[in-house]
């Protein structure tokens, strides 16, 4: 099997409890026997983030799967270099671990996250900016994450207000995202909608660990980011960088309606730039 490494946890004197992310069966966590004996059969091979090959048997009823061997085939040597796009690659892991169901595969987000994280890792060091992520890999991230929300079936209703059915357009310049129904109204009916259906209710339970206070559900959108964003939510990057105003607005759309959908802000948000 292949797949990810997203978790460890200590487990007795000698093992470690692993999540991974796989691309044939997607999140599982596996026992690995002697992982923290200082001669462990899997060397390195368990740490966060590295692609590798296991081998799993699976144990069925309440029992831990275990990870009885496992090979690197990729441990994104280049974010070691650079920290925001290791953090950026942490908030990647993120969304999979407490934003996925246990045995639910999604393949074709599996080859999305692989684009992504080789992107993070192998941007030349000339367009790389010290103590941020450069624009081109912003937008990389914030293409992941809608792309991500399409594969969960929470990518956003961008085409019409809600409530009157209005298009999107210039002459009209204040739209409102509601992220607790993941649509849109215009201003003029945003106290008019009420959300049939919470998201968040649907969204899967570990999403939700720790509930905490959330912002109001509603945000202002411009109908330039509105168009934009309509376009996203498929696997294929698009290197031509949005420009740094709808940009803005993405991340902070993202960052608002992640937090909804999660019951509390990613740990990661912070470090992402605005
Ligand atoms: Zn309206």
């Amino acid at each position: 099997m292949e797949g990810w490494v997203l978790k460890g946890l200590d487990y007795s004197e000698t093992s470690r409890i692993v999540t991974l992310w796989t691309k044939e069966k997607g999140k599982i966590r596996a026992l690995a026997k002697g992982a923290r004996r200082l001669k462990s059969p899997f060397e390195n091979s368990l740490d966060l983030l590295n692609l590798c090959r296991f081998q799993i048997i699976h144990k069925g009823g309440n029992a831990l799967d275990l990870v009885t061997e496992s090979r690197v085939r990729e441990s994104y040597g280049g974010l070691r270099h650079h920290l925001p796009n290791l953090y950026a690659a942490y908030h990647v892991a993120e969304l999979l671990s407490e934003g996925t169901e246990d045995l639910d595969p999604h393949p074709e987000l599996f080859e999305g996250v692989h684009d992504t994280l080789n992107w993070l890792s192998t941007e030349s060091p000339e367009t790389r900016a010290p103590s941020r992520m450069s624009p081109k890999t912003s937008w990389v991230l914030i293409q992941f994450e809608f792309f991500y929300l399409s594969q969960m079936g929470y990518f956003p209703d961008f085409n019409h207000c809600q409530n009157c059915g209005q298009i999107p357009s210039p002459e009209n310049p204040a739209w409102i995202f509601h992220a607790d129904s993941g649509v849109l109204t215009c201003d003029g009916c945003r106290d008019k909608f009420s959300a049939q259906s919470t998201q968040s209710a649907k969204f899967p339970q570990t999403f939700k660990s720790r509930p905490g206070p959330l912002p109001p559900s509603s945000m202002a959108i411009s109908p330039d980011a509105l168009d934009v964003a309509g376009r996203l939510g498929n696997r294929k990057i698009c290197t031509e960088v949005a420009v740094e105003k709808i940009r803005r607005e993405l991340r902070a759309l993202l960052n608002h309606y992640l937090t909804w959908l999660r019951g509390r802000r990613p740990k990661l948000l912070g470090f992402l730039g605005s």
